[in-house]
């Protein structure tokens, strides 16, 4: 057996340390109220942001046992995870993070604690050739640091599924099928999602397919799906502009006739609300990063939910009619068991 570290098929129980069985009882307890993690059994999966470890859960369901590190709502590119987190890390058969130099912090505290037989993938990393790294305002080329948003784009969460697939199937191959399964199953909600936004964005107004955001997450869909990112707020040191930045924005934002700029619940942002007002637009500031609509163990708490959301308010904002995203079932057959830390 490939995954035995704390899993359930350990042949000599009595081997495994009381510091670890400690951890079981808490797993179960801290499982009980958020999703149904208690049932689930299998290798241990690690994830960082809520929007991966959604994915992984909708490929894993109940023979992986997955957990969330970052919070919900929590700021993830400047997220440093807790010392107790190492015990995670040192336990998980496997550590998936997005990679593309998004969560650093965990990956240092992941290479010093983790045990002989983890694994480290870097999944943004591996879909993405580095041809096609997006440098902007919010991640500039010197920075060395590329837009690491993939997610939000249908098109590499479906590639996300893929490598998680891919590296479930290496870890534990008596259940490959089940995998390939729930990959194809994810697939083709993600690709009716893609579907849905692109019916849906034929609706808003020639000209209006265009964002100006705080956080700047939508680099990647922006290029596939024919938007264009105006701007984001929000400079690679996460604080707020300078005075001649925000200028800039307004004076942009009056010129492309934008109806809408939009800001996120994570990152309330009392500049992008003053350069709505200045440029007399609406700012709707409801958009989720990694916040996922609903509480654990609902259908839209989960990746699909998120971008749905997500799209139908642009759309929406934007003077579209989000019909077909909304009336779109998010529901997946596969259970969801991840732990997600809020
Ligand atoms: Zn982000």
């Amino acid at each position: 057996m490939l995954w035995s570290r704390r899993g359930r098929l350990r042949t000599s129980a009595v081997t495994i340390p009381l510091a670890s069985l400690s951890l079981l009882v808490l797993n179960a307890c801290s499982g009980s109220g958020e999703g149904d993690a208690a049932a689930a059994t299998g290798p241990l999966i690690a994830t960082t942001v809520s929007p991966i470890t959604s994915i992984a859960a909708a490929v894993g369901g109940d023979r992986v046992r997955i957990e969330g590190i970052v919070p919900e709502g929590t700021n993830s590119h400047t997220f440093e995870p807790e010392p107790r987190t190492a015990e995670l890390l040192s336990d998980a058969d496997l550590i998936l993070v997005n990679g593309l130099k998004l969560e650093d912090p965990t990956i240092a505290l992941a290479e010093a604690n983790m045990g002989p037989d983890g694994r480290i993938v870097e999944i943004g990393t591996a879909v993405l050739p580095e041809e096609d790294y997006i440098f902007d305002f919010s991640f500039p080329k010197e920075e060395g640091k590329p837009n690491p948003h993939l997610w939000t784009d249908p098109t590499y969460a479906v590639a996300y599924a893929g490598v998680i697939r891919d590296e479930l199937m290496t870890l534990d191959p008596d259940n490959a099928e089940y995998y390939e399964g729930n990959f194809a199953a994810f697939r083709a909600k993600a690709e009716e999602l893609a579907d849905a936004v692109r019916t849906d964005q034929a609706t808003v107004p020639e000209g209006n397919l265009k964002l100006l955001t705080y956080h700047d997450a939508y680099a990647y869909f922006a290029k596939d799906f024919g938007w264009q990112v105006i701007g984001a707020v929000q400079p690679d040191s996460f604080a707020d502009p300078a005075p001649s930045e925000v200028a800039a924005l307004i004076e942009q934002v009056k010129a492309e006739g934008l109806p809408t700029i939009f800001g996120s619940e994570v990152f309330p942002s009392a500049v992008l609300q003053e350069i709505g007002s200045a440029a007399g637009v609406r700012y709707e500031e409801s958009l989720r990063d990694d916040d996922l609509p609903g509480a654990p163990g609902d259908a839209e708490h989960s990746w699909l939910g998120l971008m749905r959301y997500n799209y139908a308010t642009m759309i929406r904002g934007l003077g579209g009619d989000p019909t077909t995203l909304e009336a779109m079932d998010v529901t997946l057959d596969t259970p969801d068991t991840a732990v997600y830390p809020q």
